[in-house]
């Protein structure tokens, strides 16, 4: 990592597939994996590409039962480019003597390129250097540029470009013995000369998705392109020429793509679109000059600048936060403001779980919601417009309002997979992730926080408040009463440790009482019977009849919030769930000395015959999210509204206690651990924090960023930055800062969009630097040191901090 680039210096076979999901490009509408353009699928090699919310869905037959799966559909590979010296063989990298080869991925420009000299068995000495974009102001467009030098030889070169619909989706090994056949080529055309047009249509959901390609090829400074041959071979569109070349000569060839689907507003047709634009856009230079400009604003707005904080060693960090930024805004960005689709949690980067959005959601809104809110509330629209499909599943299970899916993809029903296979034994075993009924408590949470974050009354009282109502309403009527307690209960659930599916012995069933899905639940309930506070009366209204919701049903969510059990053990420590105590502990050490990686102890314990549920032992953080969506008041507010006396002093005790007990099998993990740190032991956290940091660049789960990145990773570690060291928080109207640097971070500068205000901030151990912009045109109401007060628009104001 150098400054803005991510550089490789040689080529390594067995690391190319992760590198080519760290080299992914995309723009929010669609994303393309840094494949090299003359590879096809192989074990070295997988070019993807994916387009936001194209799904469609497979059956197959597992172990004598019918199931399906819903995936985010791998396209035509667009980059396909191949070429060979004297009717020799196709280049291939994997064959090739190279010389030199060095790779880059400026993140600044949004823009891949590769140079390489090699070497053929005749001696032939060629330079390849290659540039390629998804453009992120023009949504539909990527290019492609290929210069090849002959160094030292004359003769015969053979080049041919294509569409290639010959894909499947097959990235991830763990479902090959599943469909994976997803399109139907539908026509393969040429138009004009430098022009072709292919166009596929997925099976069941019928999408159908053009891509048009021109091509021209130039040799030397030669003006006019070089003539050019269609070809169709197979499901492959493309041209083909063939040159004559001296020693010296220099073939530039330059590939530009357009890429429509039926998914498109204020279009005909996919494949007239496709060939219009084609045809139309300027040439390489002029689109990367365009998709320069766009990358600078984006940064203005994204930028976490440290630079005059540190060594070398923190160069790194700089480096891969920016580089997670990056992919996040390659997955949603000014693109997908127009769009219906959610936040894969692997990103439009790889198959890993078939393209789904979860939970994860809640660890990237809040980096959006101070930067660019525009695309949490598009995001959120895509929860809102499948409400109806949560009611369903709400009234399919006997329940009331609506309850999200855990795995969601196209129409917002359940897309967990029930049944997964553990690579380790060969298994399929039952799925029970849909139990993670805490993803409703997630996404009422999250459009509370963007509400927080922007004070958009419009988006409340029309989206934002309905999904409120509706998911108060299931957690409402989820909550039973034990009169034996006389308190409410939940059953039946998984919390966000996935390593809980069941009691002991027990074949699934979900577990009693998960205290973080408790008192999510409460949160909402209580946070929901607010909204009539906040919204405008007569809306209050109209939702409540709508919905049909009545007194009764508001006195019950009343009590629910004052009665809502929460399991404790061992005097102070909240239990994960009720019967937690009473699990074994396990012997870490044992497990590692065996094992080495235990990060997925799940599969290890089933292999060996056992089960994670039998122990004290998490895949990640649980309880401890508690500690990290909500401040030490705010959760103690929440206990002791329920009747729990909750000294904040206890929360150390129960970070160490879980944080002992969990193997961070999920990425998600690290970042809140970091978090949950950040205030008690800030060297512990940082530690935390780097490890976090190496997630996808250091691929610490051996395999899985080749398949597609951490999105909620990655946004949640630039988030540790954004909003936990600086202690941001936005309540009721204000801003607040408390900052806790960790103190290899000496400053750190960043820029607020928060309520139509725009603040740049900067932080030391020492000051805290506002500089509110004159937008607004009002103060604006910020909390430091615990003092609430209104800093003029257009105006700087500082503070000293008391550091300790
Ligand atoms: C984690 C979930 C997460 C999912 C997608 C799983 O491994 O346990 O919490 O939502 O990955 O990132």
């Amino acid at each position: 990592m150098n400054g803005w680039t991510l550089v490789y210096t040689d080529y390594r076979p067995d690391e190319e597939r992760l590198r080519e999901s760290l080299c992914t490009l995309g723009n929010g509408y669609f994303a393309t994996r840094g494949a090299a353009p003359e590879a096809t699928a192989s074990v070295h090699h997988y070019p993807g590409t994916y387009l936001a919310g194209c799904y469609d869905r497979l059956t197959d037959r597992v172990d004598g039962r019918e199931i399906e799966n819903e995936s985010l559909v791998n396209l035509p590979n667009w980059l396909l480019l191949r070429f060979r010296i004297a009717a020799g063989d196709w280049f291939s990298i994997d064959e090739a003597e190279i010389l030199s080869y060095r790779q880059e991925l400026h993140m600044r420009h949004g823009e891949l390129r590769r140079r390489l000299r090699f070497r053929d068995g005749e001696g032939r000495e060629t330079t390849l250097e290659e540039r390629r974009l998804v453009h992120m102001q023009l949504p539909h467009c990527a290019a492609l540029q290929v210069c090849l030098t002959a160094e030292n030889w004359a003769g015969k070169l053979e080049v041919q470009s294509f569409l290639d619909g010959d894909v499947r989706n097959e990235g991830v090994p763990r479902y090959r013995r599943l469909g994976g056949d997803h399109l139907e080529v539908l026509s393969g055309d040429s138009v004009g000369s430098e022009t072709c047009v292919l166009s596929t249509r997925t099976r069941g959901s019928r999408i159908e998705i053009a891509q048009a390609a021109r091509v021209r090829i130039h040799v030397n400074a030669a003006a006019s392109a070089h003539d050019l041959a269609f070809l169709r071979v197979d499901n492959k569109v493309g041209h083909a020429a063939t040159l004559e070349l001296q020693a010296g000569d220099r073939v530039r060839i330059e590939k530009a793509v357009a890429l429509y689907t039926s998914r498109d507003h204020a279009i005909h047709e996919p494949a007239e679109e496709a060939r219009q634009l084609a045809r139309a856009l300027p040439d390489y230079d002029q689109l990367a000059q365009r998709q320069r400009l766009v990358w600078h604003q984006l940064w203005q707005r994204f930028e976490l600048d440290t630079t005059q904080a540190h060594d070398a060693l923190e160069n790194h960090t700089e480096c891969i936060l920016r580089l997670h930024i990056f992919h996040l805004l390659q997955t949603a960005s000014l693109a997908t403001m127009d769009l219906d689709a959610g936040i894969p949690a692997r990103g439009l980067h790889g198959e890993a779980y078939r393209g789904h959005v979860f939970w994860d959601e809640l660890f990237i809104f809040p980096l959006f919601n101070l930067r660019m809110p525009e695309i949490t509330r598009a995001l959120l629209q895509y929860r809102y417009r499948r409400l109806d499909a949560a009611r369903l599943s709400a009234r399919r299970e006997g329940f009331r309002g609506a309850m999200y899916p855990w795995q969601s993809g196209s129409s917002g029903r359940e897309e967990s997979q029930r049944l997964h296979l553990n690579p380790r034994s060969g298994r399929w075993i039952e799925d029970n992730t849909h139990l993670q009924r805490h993803v409703n408590a997630a996404i009422a949470y999250n459009v509370w926080q963007y509400f927080e974050a922007t004070r958009d009354d419009e988006f409340l009282a029309f989206y934002g408040a309905e999904m409120m109502l509706e998911i108060a309403r299931f957690w409402g009527s989820l909550a039973h009463f034990n009169p034996h307690r006389q308190r409410y209960e939940i059953h039946g659930v998984m919390g966000p440790d996935e390593y809980h599916d069941a009691y002991p012995g027990a074949a699934g069933g979900g577990i009693n009482n998960n205290a973080y899905t408790n008192l999510m639940a409460v949160w909402v309930l209580r946070r929901t019977l607010e909204l009539r506070a906040v919204l405008p009366a007569q809306r209050w209204a109209e939702l409540i009849a709508l919905i049909g919701i009545d007194d009764d049903e508001l006195a019950r969510w009343n009590d629910v919030c004052s009665r809502m059990f929460v399991p404790f053990h061992d005097g102070t420590i909240i239990s994960q769930f009720e019967g937690y105590e009473a699990l074994q502990e396990l012997d870490w050490e044992a497990l590692r000395q065996r094992h080495g990686d235990i990060a997925r102890l799940d599969r290890i314990l089933e292999a060996a015959g056992d089960s994670p549920n039998r122990y004290k032992a998490s895949k990640q953080a649980d309880v401890l999210m508690l500690f990290y969506l909500f401040s030490a008041e705010e959760l103690c507010e929440l206990l002791e509204g329920l009747g729990y006396a909750f000294d904040p002093a206890t929360i150390p005790d129960n970070v160490s206690y879980y944080l002992q007990r969990t193997s961070h099998g999920s990425t998600l993990s690290r970042v809140v651990h970091s978090w949950v740190l950040a205030r008690s032991d800030r060297d512990a956290a940082w530690s935390v924090f780097r490890d976090a940091l190496e997630s996808d660049v250091g691929d610490v789960q051996g395999g899985t960023t080749e398949e597609g990145i951490h999105v909620g990773a990655m946004a949640g570690t630039v988030d540790l930055m954004q909003r936990c060291f600086t202690g941001i928080e936005t309540r009721a109207g204000v801003l607040w800062f408390n900052p806790r640097l960790p103190s290899p971070l000496r400053c750190l500068r960043l820029q607020l969009h928060y309520c139509g205000f725009v603040v740049d901030v900067e932080i030391t151990h020492r000051r805290l630097r506002l500089s509110v912009g004159a937008d607004a045109g009002r103060p604006l109401r910020i909390g430091v040191n615990g003092v609430v007060e209104a800093v003029d628009s257009d105006s700087v104001r500082e503070f000293v901090l008391d550091d300790r």
